[in-house]
């Protein structure tokens, strides 16, 4: 990201724009009111009982569909990691609403107060050679900073597995057997771990990172996503 000197140039050459309706914007990564509104939808994640034995509470910003999917798409996908400007716009939007939610769940509003640290779900390591990053980790590292939480590797996965779409919730949870394990050094004894993931579908993928960490002595984990497809 960042064009440095040249930035007044790119916006001349390329008028930042809304990435939902696609009208002009004041700045690059802006939005407009009415599509901001429209793709925020701060809200607790419902989690089944098996869920709910690793993971005390779960999160998410945004509903995953229109301009919010294909923001995601096209970073993980193509590689547009100029699209990480809407998405920090989306999340510093939607970080008051989700202080609210923390309050509401009892304990500190703020993430840096409530937890030590902060991990993504991790991409096996060729995955992440080929796409050249994270994408999780790109999501949320400018914005978990500015929030007071560190954004540690605390996981690997070491399994290559099959993309978990299109895959029912069992064929989802063998596809993941044994998947992910502590990373090298990791500090997860006695800590509390927010579990960052971009989009929250069934949430299997949340359980067994979530079991591992648990597994490897975390003292809570809660999941937080960007988007999800449960709609309440
Ligand atoms: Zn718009």
């Amino acid at each position: 990201m960042g064009t440095g000197v040249l930035e007044p140039l790119w916006t001349l050459l390329f008028p930042p724009r809304c990435p939902a309706c696609g009208c002009y914007v004041e700045a690059r990564g802006g939005w407009c009111p009415a599509c901001l509104r429209a793709a925020l939808r701060v809200r607790r994640l419902v989690l089944t009982p098996a869920q709910r034995g690793a993971l005390a509470a779960g999160w998410t910003l945004g509903v995953y569909e229109g301009a919010l999917r294909d923001l995601v798409r096209g970073l993980k996908y193509q590689g547009r990691t100029e699209h990480l400007y809407a998405i920090d716009t989306f999340l510093r939007a939607a970080a008051p609403m989700l202080c609210r939610l923390l309050q509401e769940d009892g304990g500190a509003r703020q993430l840096g107060a409530r937890f030590d640290a902060a991990a993504a779900v991790p991409l096996h390591a060729s995955r992440e050679q080929q796409r050249g990053f994270n994408q999780t980790e790109r999501i949320f590292a400018a914005w978990l900073a500015g929030e007071g939480l560190s954004l540690e590797r605390l996981l690997v996965r070491v399994k290559e597995t099959r993309p978990q779409y299109g895959l029912s919730r069992e064929e989802r949870a063998r596809n993941l057997e044994g998947a992910f394990a502590p990373a090298a050094g990791a500090a997860i004894r006695g800590r509390r771990i927010l579990l960052l993931d971009d989009i929250f579908t069934t949430g299997t993928t949340a359980l067994h990172c979530a079991e591992v960490l648990r597994g490897a002595g975390a003292a809570q984990v809660a999941v937080l996503t960007l988007a999800s497809g449960q709609n309440r």
